[in-house]
């Protein structure tokens, strides 16, 4: 007979960066509110964020300016059901859907989950937007400027070329 203790099957937790943007209701309370309940995920916790960046709205102008911030966390979540976490937060704080980039209470991308590339019908990662939006870029590059990005590169390194090519 095998005596041996079963062995706990333990997830490796991964490290995956979160971007935040609000624009109406209290943006830098929602934004603190959706850090808390990030933290509050199961196997999952913050470590940082890069605090709080104001931007202009990306589409239609006739909207108030955006907080935007980014965490970092490890969790033990998949990207999938992360996704799902995240639009459960929205959802429980008013995301409602209106116009293309248009105002809303609170938005959360997964912009990288570890060193994972990920094109699903619901996910992709890393995140498109990243290396065009100042308002993602710059927390990112706060939180750690030497972060890599999966199949790309240094963020610094093409921040620093987009900008030399215009
Ligand atoms: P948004 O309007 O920014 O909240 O976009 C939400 C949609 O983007 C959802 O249908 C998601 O499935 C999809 N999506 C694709 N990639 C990502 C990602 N990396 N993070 C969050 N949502 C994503």
């Amino acid at each position: 007979m095998n005596t041996e203790p079963a062995k706990q099957k333990t997830a490796e937790p991964i490290k995956v960066y979160v971007g935040l943007g609000s624009n109406i209701e209290q943006p830098l309370l929602q934004i603190k509110k959706a850090i808390s309940a990030l933290n509050g995920l199961p196997g999952s916790r913050v470590l940082a964020d890069s605090g709080f960046f104001a931007s202009k709205p990306m589409g239609p102008q006739d909207q108030p300016d955006f907080i935007n911030a980014v965490v970092v966390l490890e969790t033990t979540l998949s990207a999938d059901e992360l996704l799902n976490y995240c639009q459960l937060i929205e959802s429980r704080q008013g995301r409602i859907k209106t116009r293309r980039w248009g105002e809303r209470s609170i938005d959360l991308d997964i912009l990288l989950y570890g060193n994972q590339q990920i094109m699903t019908g619901d996910l992709t990662v890393p995140h498109p937007g990243i290396c065009e939006r100042d308002f993602v870029y710059l927390p990112l590059l706060k939180l750690d400027p030497e972060i890599l990005i999966p199949g790309a590169g240094l963020l610094s390194n093409i921040v620093e070329s987009a900008t030399a090519s215009g």
